[in-house]
């Protein structure tokens, strides 16, 4: 008896993904079985196909389940490696690889393939020859990519894993710093990061403000693999701070225009158009104006603000904008330029090193990482040089008045209450212990039910 010939097929778990009439194609896979294939060694590689059926009707009991002829290959790109010497080492053929990355591309640039990732080579045994048949492999842990043979040529699928979303509520005290005490509550450093740097930056001074004692309330999204492994973080909905007895509280609120920012109860807006210092915990050591230049021993106007901290210390773009220039510029050493609007550009120097992904024509949000302090160019010690152009010229820094975010008024006001009154009800739940599920294909939350009244759920 041929196996072939038996109607051979796969178990469900183990099939790549479905092969799409068309490439590019994305699926959602709703409802995929996370049933894991046979450990037996027997269920893998080069199988007699009589013994193959009798072991699959021994194991399962079920006639119509034969095990997998498929054999998948493990690899590991290595550094610097292409696919394609991955596939042609793995013994594929080379018009077999190059066919095989053809349908690749258009659901994937395998350029962006990082050294370590894993790829599984299928090698198909049924008809004895283990004929090269596809590779999967999967770039995020939401997403997973395959080319698989159907007989005539090769297809890509790109298959979007379903991950569960839901909310997280910690609080703690801060003894020493809010990095300390969040990392001590189980709070994940993105989180910490966007609190630090992003939601509360404008308003806290975080070498003086806080105080033992002070206290903090944070409430995030999780995603979740269907097994239950925490796949990623989300975005902060919302976040408080009691310094010295006083509370700053934020919400997160997308408008009806879809723009999203964080908002204090009242509705305002707590976005400065530029943050006054672009680099943590730094002092500043030079102020604008005229000074004794410190290299070359003469009077001359210092065009911006320096703040001394050690090489590496991140630095953060002051405002959203886009990037004007990325690059060693003379003196300036290595040098970043944003600008924020036709107005406002702010410039960054000596910086020993650029954020990953910054160049000319990147789009970069307040807070983002956009390089490291450094002592490049025209410098007697690390630190980052700042500059505010407004018009074209530099201006103070410290003293340029620049406009703050926007405040909810009307309709927009009323709306931000209504979501205002969700955040806090799924606060209220999440420290309850609640579980606070949903799709996230960014579906409503579906809150489980039943689950309100049994202690201790
Ligand atoms: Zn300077």
């Amino acid at each position: 008896m041929a196996l072939a010939g038996t109607g051979a097929f796969l178990w469900q778990a183990q099939r790549a993904a479905p092969a799409f009439p068309a490439d590019g194609m994305i699926a959602q896979q709703a409802d995929a079985p996370t049933m894991t294939a046979p450990a037996s060694p027997e269920f893998s590689g080069d199988i007699d196909a009589e013994q193959g059926l009798a072991l699959a009707a021994d194991a399962w009991g079920d006639m119509e389940r034969v095990a997998d002829p498929v054999e998948r290959k493990l690899v590991n790109l290595g550094r610097g490696e292409t696919l394609m010497q991955l596939l042609l080492d793995a013994e594929v053929p080379q018009e077999h690889a190059q066919g095989a990355i053809s349908a690749l591309r258009g659901v994937y640039d395998p350029r962006r393939m990082r050294s370590g990732q894993e790829i599984k080579v299928l090698f198909d045994h049924s008809a004895g020859d283990g004929k090269f048949v596809g590779f999967e492999f999967q770039p995020a842990v939401e997403r997973s990519v395959s080319v698989s043979f159907d007989g005539v040529r090769f297809q890509a699928a790109e298959v979007a894993k379903p991950l569960q979303r839901r909310w997280v509520a910690a609080q703690g005290r801060i003894e020493s710093s809010l990095y300390q005490a969040g990392y001590a509550s189980g709070v994940p450093t993105p989180v910490l990061n966007a609190l630090i740097n992003k939601l509360f930056n404008y308003d806290v001074d975080w070498q003086r403000d806080i105080q033992p004692g002070d206290s903090f309330e944070v409430l995030y999204e999780q995603y979740l693999t269907e097994s239950g492994e925490v796949a990623k973080v989300g975005t902060v909905s919302y976040a408080a701070l009691t310094l010295s007895g006083k509370r700053r509280e934020l919400f997160l609120y997308e408008d009806s225009d879809g723009s999203a920012d964080y908002f204090t109860r009242k509705g305002e807006s707590v976005r400065k158009a530029l943050l006054r210092t672009p680099v943590d915990g730094a002092r500043l050591t030079s102020g604008f104006g005229m000074r004794m230049h410190p290299l070359l021993g003469y009077s001359k106007m210092h065009k911006g603000a320096d703040f001394g901290a050690p090489t590496g210390t991140p630095v953060f773009a002051a405002g959203d904008g886009i990037v004007e220039e990325a690059g060693q510029k003379g003196a300036y050493g290595n040098y970043v330029r944003i600008r924020h609007n036709r107005e406002i550009a702010t410039a960054y120097a000596h910086l020993s090193r650029f954020g990953s992904g910054l160049r000319r024509g990147a789009r970069v949000n307040q807070g983002d990482v956009i390089g490291y302090v450094g002592s490049t160019g025209r410098s007697t010690g690390p630190h980052l040089h700042y500059e505010v152009h407004r018009g074209g010229k530099q201006v103070n820094p410290m003293s340029v008045d620049l406009p703050t975010g926007r405040n909810l008024d009307g309709k927009e006001l009323k709306r931000f209450q209504a979501v205002l009154a969700q955040i806090e009800d799924r606060y209220a739940d999440a420290q309850a212990g609640l579980t606070l599920v949903s799709a996230s294909a960014g579906r409503p939350a579906a809150k489980a039910e039943g689950c309100r009244k049994a202690p201790g759920c």
